[in-house]
């Protein structure tokens, strides 16, 4: 199947409370991956109060405590509506904050669990460092297999059941500094606590991600086109290995 005029649906979850470091530069990739494409993408920014609709990929960024505790209620009331889409094979991309609230919960220093939406099997809770510096991953699932961005984070995130890392920290701590997994997987659920933003700096994770939407809105694997990617090649180079 052709890759031009197709189209996927792409919803921004609580841009107005959780863009740390600007994640929202996420978004910005994968509509213009798409758009470089011949890919239309249907976009909309989903904030309190708004309806969730059947879209082919959900993002949510990183946020403070407080902005977490802002949107964890709103989140949690569409949570039926979000594990049916998982369900039903829509991409979900959580940045830190956002990934956080995809476990069963995440317990801040001496406050109440903030609920999560269970998208995937996990749990963070703060811990008394704040993890901050740049973080290489080793993956099994991307060419290449690097992930590089750069975290920011109090909060120690542990995996259970079917839910599965990114990959494993070669710099950096990721999900909790013990267990060198870093980010989350379950479906087509990912989470990480990579900011940066991500994908500028990682576009094969980018085309990942756009290659599993197209295929649950079409049913069938798409390959997508190679996109001159020196620039962002360069600058994913330029992170792999380094601390600061
Ligand atoms: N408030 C959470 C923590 O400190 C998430 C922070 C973030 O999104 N960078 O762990």
């Amino acid at each position: 199947m052709e890759e031009k005029g197709l189209k996927i649906s792409i919803a921004h979850l609580y841009p107005k409370l959780l863009n740390l470091y600007g994640d929202r530069g996420n978004v910005i990739t994968l509509i213009k991956r798409c758009q470089w494409r011949g890919i239309e993408v249907d976009f909309e920014e989903i904030n309190i109060g708004d309806n969730i609709k059947d879209h082919d990929l959900y993002f949510i960024g990183g946020g403070q405590d407080k902005q977490q505790e802002e949107v964890k209620d709103e989140l949690f009331s569409k949570k039926n509506e979000l594990l049916a889409q998982r369900d039903d094979g829509a991409v979900f991309l959580g940045i830190c904050g956002g990934y956080q609230l995809f476990g069963h919960y995440y317990k801040p220093h001496g406050k109440d669990k903030l609920e999560g939406i269970s998208l995937m099997d996990a749990y963070t809770v703060a811990g008394n460092k704040r993890f901050i510096g740049n973080v290489t991953v080793k993956t099994d699932f991307l060419t290449p297999d690097t992930l590089v961005g750069f975290e920011n984070h109090s909060g120690l995130t542990y995996l259970e059941g079917d839910s599965k890392p990114l990959g494993k920290t070669v710099v950096g701590n990721g999900n909790n500094g013990k267990d060198k997994f870093e980010g989350g997987r379950y479906k087509n659920v990912f989470g990480t606590y990579l900011h940066g933003s991500l994908l500028p700096k990682n576009p094969h994770f980018a085309d990942y991600l756009i290659s599993l939407a197209l295929e649950k809105r079409y049913g069938k694997k798409i390959i997508l086109s190679e996109l001159e990617d020196s620039f962002e090649t360069e600058a994913h180079k330029s992170v792999i290995g380094k601390a600061y």
